[in-house]
């Protein structure tokens, strides 16, 4: 133990030293010392253990150091390493035919990126290119990604800096029943307004400027608001009546999050472009892509595509990638998620709400679940301001950990967001932990 405090203690240092954070004010920051991880737990500075409710950035979806993909991992690298992108590589293949295999008739391309932020880049990128039109069309609360296009898609505070109106974005508000910008007091009503709504600025825009419209199938950070599958299906009506690309971002909801292998098999609808991230190999090695259908495809196959990566389908992402795909499918992880998402953490959230004065409402599916904190259930005023935190939420966050959890917080929520292969007692331990806590809170 004490030789992990010292080396704990000199990685904290020098992260201080040298290390410059995402999203932070750099001398206002104590970041947290993760020392090792195993499962759905990780481990702390002096060693103390937390159940990992947020998958880290919600993509460890088959857990820490799972051992077929850390000894696939192991296996690329006695083999080749790295390689030039342009070259063929059994890796690269494999995984693209399993991601293939998970997608719809018609889908059958995919193009490998590092991460989520440039798997958006490309896919609007493509979808410009398909239409000769420049315009794309994003929700406010939502996340896209911190590179130039995918922060000004995004509908959240964070693009606020990096804003200079002239990217081309249109931002419109999707459902949202609990904070409703339509005055509906039912999920049709939300369904049938939210839709008019898209339809008119479409309209108003001109539907002839327009090349794309980017939806998170589930916007995960921005609240994790399930959307009925009416409203997906008018809008995959709506791109086309009008000719534009839907592009669903399953950066977040997709690989198991929401009990499906993508969440927009939720919806029944079928996009013209996913783009994904995170759990296709639960971040182990970064890795991201694009999956464009035949028509984006053949747009492509005399003309050359004006786009690149030195890392483009990287050997190393790509192995773990394909044993998380086989991992997930072979111990059955996205069942068990599901299961464990309706039988526990639904019911479990509800009760919260219904017992405790700060929870208003909880919502999700499969291993993805949102609390709203609230002042104030009548009124519905969160605990912490849109885009900011406060003093009260930072307590709530402060006893979790304390008492060995580690939540995902964005602003006045706590997302529930444990691997997919969690078990029901994990998942009971960290809840009752939730309980307690919760219990506590009586904020007003
Ligand atoms: N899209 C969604 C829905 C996300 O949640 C994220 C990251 O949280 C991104 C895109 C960006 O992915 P990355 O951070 O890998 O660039």
């Amino acid at each position: 133990l004490q030789a992990i405090r010292t080396e704990s203690e000199r990685a904290y240092e020098l992260d201080r030293a040298h290390v410059f954070h995402s999203w932070s004010a750099q001398a206002q920051l104590s970041p947290m010392v993760i020392s090792r991880a195993q499962g759905s737990y990780v481990f702390d500075g002096e060693g103390k253990k937390y159940l990992d409710f947020a998958s880290q950035l919600v993509n460890t979806n088959v857990g820490h150091q799972h051992p077929t993909v850390v000894q696939a991992i192991k296996d690329q690298a006695d083999l080749i390493c790295t390689i030039n992108p342009a070259h063929v590589n059994a890796a690269r293949s494999e995984a693209a035919r399993l991601i293939c295999e998970l997608t719809p008739e018609g889908l059958d391309h995919v193009f490998f990126t590092n991460g989520g932020a440039d798997a958006n880049e490309h896919a609007i990128r493509m979808a410009r290119l398909h239409t000769g039109r420049r315009k794309v069309l994003s929700r406010y609360r939502s996340y896209h990604g911190g590179t130039q296009t995918a922060v000004n898609v995004t509908g959240d505070p964070r693009r606020f800096a990096n804003d200079h109106g002239d990217a081309g974005v249109v931002h419109f508000f999707g459902p949202f029943l609990y904070r409703s910008e339509f005055d509906a007091t039912t999920e049709a009503e939300e369904t049938e307004r939210a839709l008019r709504h898209l339809e008119r600025t479409i309209q108003l825009e001109g539907p002839q400027t327009i090349a794309a419209i980017i939806l998170e199938s589930i916007p995960g950070t921005a609240g994790i608001m399930v959307p009925s599958a009416e409203y997906m299906q008018g809008v995959r009506r709506l791109c086309d009546e009008y000719g534009l690309v839907f592009i669903a971002d399953e950066v977040m909801a997709g690989f198991g999050r929401a009990g499906r292998w993508f969440a927009f098999e939720h919806f029944d609808i079928v996009p013209d472009i996913i783009t994904f991230a995170k759990g296709v190999n639960s971040g182990y090695v970064p890795l991201g892509g694009v999956i464009m259908n035949d028509a984006i495809y053949s747009d492509f196959t005399e003309r050359a595509y004006p786009g690149g990566l030195t890392y483009s389908g990287h050997p190393l992402a790509c192995a773990a990638a394909v044993a998380t795909i086989n991992a997930m499918r072979d111990e059955g992880m996205i069942a068990n998620a599901a299961k464990l998402g309706e039988e526990i953490v639904g019911p479990r959230l509800a009760e919260f709400s219904e017992k405790f004065p700060n929870v208003g409402e909880t919502r999700g599916v499969g291993m993805f679940w949102a609390l709203e904190l609230v002042r104030d259930k009548a009124t519905r005023e969160p605990l912490a301001p849109y885009g900011g935190g406060s003093a009260e939420v930072s307590e709530i966050v402060g006893k979790l950990k304390a008492g060995g959890v580690l939540p995902f917080n964005n602003y006045h929520r706590l997302h529930i967001v444990p691997p997919l292969n969690v078990t029901a007692d994990e998942l009971n331990a960290g809840l009752d932990v939730f309980e307690q806590v919760l219990s506590e809170a009586n904020y007003s």
